[in-house]
């Protein structure tokens, strides 16, 4: 090959304030971008909200050729075409929804090199047909998209990643950028070794979202509490809800529009159709809640999700990071928000034990469990858990927007109650032979003689009755602490209790369990402090009260062009930028031109109706 000259760096910040009416890059961004519009390969991490696109976007812009990004999304590849061409980009993409001749188009564009950007799904790129395709036409760069797909151990693994390494082989002078938002160090390893990424640069953001406000509550009725929290602190806004079976996603769903909550469900249950058309809804409607699996979320990159809540425990913490990391993209106030309990610990150990994976494979769901349970259980910040985890040691002590650090549990000395719990069990099965689930030992500790107790005579053990200094939710509480911490197993189809190997600890003294105080009932939910010492990233300082029916106006109108023209709201402008319009009312094209996410693209389409819009309003 014979090598151009180098593509000066200026190009690139043209390129984000022309298309993107961005100033300037986040972050690593420009790093990034440099290092890959000179032809070098790229492993980034960074969150979801971190700026992502943009690393292979802009690359992809000034450097001659079509970038192809592969992304397993086929659903989301129009919406993500669209939002590209409203801002005059180049894009289109290659998939198994489309018929022959939408493909034949898209194929001569490429080969016509009248492509920017080309959006192909990883198992169209395993084809001979696609591979010839891409021999025709010019390639600026690859970009792989979601590359944590590519981890078996991993939540979202798609087999058609492994052959992605094909890349490297066939084209081994196209630079590959491979970025996730999945982050810990084991994962960034299998990907590089996967992807053959071992020699490309590594770009690490920082994993810190802090306009998100973590919160994790106890759980004990989810519903209502959900329902709480949606009334309370984010009524009319859109947000995600997850579940953890299809039977409670549909019920969730059903439950919060009966409460006047317009809601919908998504899971893999539902049939191709639904899905896609309440996903398609969710994008484009303000003011929807999904509630869904996890099926649900990946790729969806909506800005303006302003709560993200669990009403079951996720089963690792880089599931639980990512999920949450919907939130908020836009940088504004967020709430990650999750109900936690007993009940939670002994289905997620069961479903553990009885999986048909093999031993490593237990292990590893085992380890991930514990890493989750140990972030509900801390009595110290949530992000600074959070960010230890992802291996980010310079973590604040208090980041101030989580519940640890907003209104600080009350630890106790839970030792003794642990003994006592962990003799039941012990008397149970040393002198009956028997095992029961918590209820039961939780019921013989407070001396309740319920059938069950009378039925099998336990009001005849010496730990009957020895416990009733504590309320039930307590003795719930200490059960679950002393699960989350592997001093207490549970087993078999029932959940029923045993010892583990370090239930002797605590048997013998040789161990203090600090444990955190259950809130008595309810009154915990509204823990959001107004007073909350960390001001968002993002926070709309610069908006004045006087702007407010501007904005609103400005939304109406937004809502109309978008349905004209079939695509989701934020694809024309982002609540952020419509904001920043409102503040400035800007008079002409120029000053309206000034204002962050108003690019040249959008200036001419969209440029005269918005200054109508506030000159109406003048
Ligand atoms: P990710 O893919 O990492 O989740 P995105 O690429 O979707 O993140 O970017 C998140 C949001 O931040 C988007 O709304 C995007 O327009 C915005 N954004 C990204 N980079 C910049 C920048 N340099 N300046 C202003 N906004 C940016
Ligand atoms: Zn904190």
């Amino acid at each position: 090959m014979t090598s151009a000259p180098p593509i000066p760096v200026s190009d690139a910040v043209d390129a984000l304030n022309r298309v993107f009416g961005y100033p300037s890059f986040r972050g690593q961004q420009s790093e990034i971008v440099e290092h890959v519009v000179a032809g070098g390969d790229a492993l980034v991490l960074m969150p979801t909200g971190g700026g992502k696109s943009l690393c292979y976007q802009i690359p992809a812009l000034v450097r001659p050729g079509t970038g192809v990004v592969i992304s397993p999304l086929i659903a989301l590849m129009q919406d993500q075409v669209d939002a590209l061409r409203t801002l005059g980009v180049r894009a289109n993409f290659l998939n198994s929804s489309q018929d022959l001749d939408e493909r034949r188009l898209v194929e001569a564009e490429f080969v016509a090199g009248e492509l920017d950007l080309l959006y192909v799904a990883p198992e169209g790129l395993g084809t001979a047909g696609v591979q010839r395709l891409l021999d025709r036409g010019k390639i600026s760069l690859f970009a792989i998209d979601e590359a944590h797909c590519v981890s078996q151990w991993g939540h979202d693994f798609r087999p058609d990643y492994l052959n992605l390494s094909m890349l490297h082989e066939r084209w081994p002078d196209v630079p590959r950028i491979a970025l996730t938002a999945t982050a810990t160090p084991a994962t960034r390893d299998e990907i590089a070794a996967r992807l053959q990424l071992t020699e490309a640069r590594h770009f690490t953001a920082s994993f810190d979202r802090p306009n998100i406000q973590y919160r994790i509550v106890p759980k004990n009725s989810p519903a209502k509490q959900l329902l709480e929290l949606l009334r309370t602190e984010h009524a009319g806004h859109s947000g995600i809800v997850y579940c953890l079976s299809r039977a409670s996603v549909e019920k969730h769903a059903e439950f919060l529009s009966q409460n006047g909550i317009p809601a919908l469900p998504y899971h893999a249950g539902l049939d191709a159709r639904t899905r896609a058309a309440n996903q398609s809804r969710f994008l484009r409607e303000d003011g929807l809640v999904m509630v869904a699996t996890i099926a649900f979320g990946m790729g969806i990159d909506k800005p303006d999700v302003r709560f993200v809540a669990h009403l079951d425990l996720p089963k690792s913490v880089e599931g639980y990071y990512q999920e949450t990391g919907r939130a908020g993209r836009d940088g504004l106030p967020s709430t990650a928000w999750l109900a936690y309990g007993l009940q939670d610990v002994v289905q997620q150990r069961k479903m553990i034990e009885s999986s048909d994976g093999d031993v490593g494979f237990r292990r590893n769901a085992a380890r991930h469990l514990d890493a989750m349970l140990a972030l509900c259980e801390s009595v110290t910040c949530r992000r600074g858990q959070l960010l230890a985890y992802f291996g980010q040691a310079e973590n604040p002590e208090k980041c101030g927007n989580c519940d640890v650090c907003l209104v600080p549990p009350e630890s106790w000395d839970g030792t003794v109650p642990a003994q006592k719990l962990l003799s039941t069990v012990v008397r149970l099965q040393k002198e009956r032979g028997q095992k029961f689930g918590a209820g039961q030992s939780i019921d013989i500790l407070l001396g309740k003689r319920t059938e069950k107790v009378s039925q099998f005579r336990h009001d005849e053990l010496t730990v009957f009755g020895i416990g009733a200094d504590l309320r039930e939710a307590e003795w719930r509480g200490v059960v679950r602490q002393l699960l989350a911490g592997g001093f207490l197993a549970v087993e078999g189809e029932y959940g029923t209790l045993a010892l583990t190997e370090r239930s002797g600890e605590v048997l013998r003294g040789e161990r203090k369990l600090l444990m955190r105080r259950e809130a008595p009932s309810a009154r915990h939910s509204s823990s959001r402090s107004p007073g909350g010492s960390r001001q968002p990233a993002a926070a709309p300082a610069d908006f004045p009260e006087s702007a407010a029916p501007l904005f609103e106006r400005l939304r109406t109108w937004r809502g109309s062009v978008a349905k004209e023209q079939g695509v989701p709201a934020y694809v024309i402008f982002h609540d952020a930028t419509l904001r920043a319009i409102a503040a400035l009312a800007p008079v002409s094209l120029d000053q309206l031109g000034t204002v962050a996410g108003v690019g040249q693209g959008k200036l001419a389409k969209f440029g005269d109706q918005v200054l109508e819009v506030v000159a109406a309003e003048q």
